[in-house]
């Protein structure tokens, strides 16, 4: 099935079993705005709390807060929101659409790319195994011209950029000759900055001082903080603060589900580093944020790291991990070494000192940042593309399974009682009264029992529990396994080890650190 398929399939999946809605469906939804059902606020908190428990629970000098989503407003004057927190867009004057430029040429020179890739995989194909990718990629004619061509495009780009030249912008697009992929035309108007933060207003509002936005990423809330947290809770450099939180950006193109929002969740922790170390950190941020995703277990070829072509003002290293969407690699999660930026730009905006005395080295200083960023949202889409999977059985039919990593699962066991009568259902409660107080279970008693499996593992659910009579006479139960579907009698007083012992987040994150 090809990914555009795939990937349709994954939104009606998502919407027919209570993972996402439309916002606001009834009234034909809110664009770009979602969200989570039944079962998609289980497996989104799951997932919130693996990272929380990886970061904050798992490290003694990292530690977690939950600040409010308004801020002073002076705040986004300081971090550079309010003068720099734009898109640049351009419209199709045909089709009316409109786009983020950058995109629109980040694409472009993707395609260039997959062409020498397709040299490449040919090349591999025709040689074999005496093929060496470095050597055909430094020498072949196609490759070499293709490699330059995508090089000058994103090096013209890169300055553009550096210098906020607009029109430059829209000369790339025209000379690569880009078209509108709804009209086919390269009937383009100029290129104009877009400010992505809402705003609302705070009490009164008459009066422009009472302008307040949503925030557009939770990391401010750490570094006005910074101090509080530091002072109460006697931090020591280098430390981390974390936290997870909604934030919110007027995206100009919204699509591809929930993979660009306008309101969103982020998992943000910035690090604190004494200057002249924070490359070391940035370093350490990278594999340690690398190791957590591959703890999923969806293996290492769907992701990457690519760093930014463009620094941001305020940074001195960044990339971002990518990952292997339905729709190709996209950012899953930014690593950023942001210098002592926000902390000074909040000293100088308040007149407050955010300064670390380091009583090793006997000196006061505004300490340097390494921030991870990853959204929640666009993590969930990303777990719950590579867990969807359509399976051909043995008997001809078509299994939907989501074989999600059993810690995640919105639901941990089903209990099942083969019929509904002959005091079966009670045996089932019994079950259920012994395992919820450590898992999520559900109860099933509708329709045949092959169909109650396959609604559980249409959701994930790595157990089903069958009660039948032979239950009554000896107090053992059918188990049922979701990846292999192998089942097994077991005596009810095993159940809660065979459950823990797999669904526990104690082994993932085990798992994650060393020793
Ligand atoms: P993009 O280039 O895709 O717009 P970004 O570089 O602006 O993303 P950051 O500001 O680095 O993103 O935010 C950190 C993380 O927050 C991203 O890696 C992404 O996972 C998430 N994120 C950012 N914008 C959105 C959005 N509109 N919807 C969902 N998640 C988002």
């Amino acid at each position: 099935m090809n990914p555009d398929d795939i990937f349709k399939n994954i939104i009606s999946h998502s919407k027919e079993y209570g993972f996402i809605f439309q916002s606001s469906e009834i009234y034909d939804g809110l664009s770009a705005v979602y969200d989570y059902g039944q079962m998609g606020a289980e497996l989104k908190k799951n997932l919130r709390d693996y990272w929380w428990k990886a970061m904050v629970q798992m490290h003694e000098n990292i530690v977690g807060i939950d600040s409010a989503i308004f801020m002073h407003p002076t705040t986004w004057k300081a971090s550079g929101h309010v003068d720099a927190f734009n898109d640049p867009l351009i419209d199709n004057k045909d089709s009316k659409k409109r786009y983020r430029a950058d995109v629109l040429i980040e694409e472009h020179v993707a395609k260039i790319e997959g062409k020498i890739q397709k040299e490449v995989d040919k090349a591999r194909e025709r040689f074999g195994e005496a093929f060496n990718e470095a050597t055909f990629r430094e020498t072949n004619a196609r490759v070499l011209e293709n490699q330059a061509k995508a090089d000058a495009i994103l090096a013209r780009f890169k300055d553009a950029l550096e210098k906020n030249n607009l029109e430059e912008v829209r000369q790339i697009i025209i000379d690569c000759e880009i078209v509108c992929p709804v009209s086919g035309s390269k009937n383009w108007t100029e290129v104009r900055q877009f400010n992505l933060m809402f705003s609302t207003s705070m009490g009164a509002v008459t009066e422009d001082s009472n302008v307040i936005y949503l925030r557009p990423e939770t990391a401010q809330g750490i570094f006005v903080n910074f101090l509080n947290v530091q002072k109460s809770g006697r931090m020591k450099v280098p430390f981390g603060i974390a936290q997870t939180g909604k934030a919110f950006r007027n995206e100009i193109v919204a699509r591809q589900f929930i993979f660009r929002m306008r309101e969103f969740e982020q998992m943000e922790m910035q690090f604190f580093v004494r200057p002249g170390t924070e490359m070391e950190w940035y370093n350490y941020w990278k594999a340690t944020r690398m190791n957590w995703h591959n703890s999923l277990g969806f293996g290492q070829a769907n992701y990457r790291f690519h760093d930014h072509i463009k620094l941001a003002h305020y940074a001195n290293a960044a990339c971002d991990i990518e990952f292997n969407f339905p729709f190709g690699f996209k950012e899953l999660e930014g690593i950023h070494s942001r210098t002592d930026f926000d902390l000074k730009a909040h000293e100088k905006f308040s007149g407050k000192k955010l300064q670390y005395f380091d009583p090793e080295l006997n000196q006061n200083y505004v300490p340097y940042v390494v921030e991870t960023s990853v959204g929640l949202d666009r993590l969930f889409l990303a777990v719950l593309s590579k867990a969807y999977v359509e399976e051909k059985l043995e008997d001809g039919t078509t299994r939907v399974a989501l074989n999600l990593p059993a810690f995640l699962a919105p639901i941990k066991v089903a209990v099942l009682p083969l019929v509904k009568k002959d005091g079966l259902p009670e045996k089932a409660r019994e079950i259920i009264n012994l395992l919820k107080y450590d898992n999520a279970c559900t109860y099933d008693e509708k329709d045949t029992i092959g169909k109650r499996y396959r609604r559980q593992d249409a959701i994930g659910t790595p157990f089903c529990i069958t009660i039948d009579h032979q239950t009554l006479e000896d107090n053992t139960v059918t188990i049922r396994h979701r990846d292999t579907m192998q089942q097994e009698r077991v005596s009810i007083e095993q159940l809660p080890q065979i459950v823990e012992e797999k669904v526990s987040f104690k082994k993932a994150l085990q798992g994650l650190m060393p020793g």
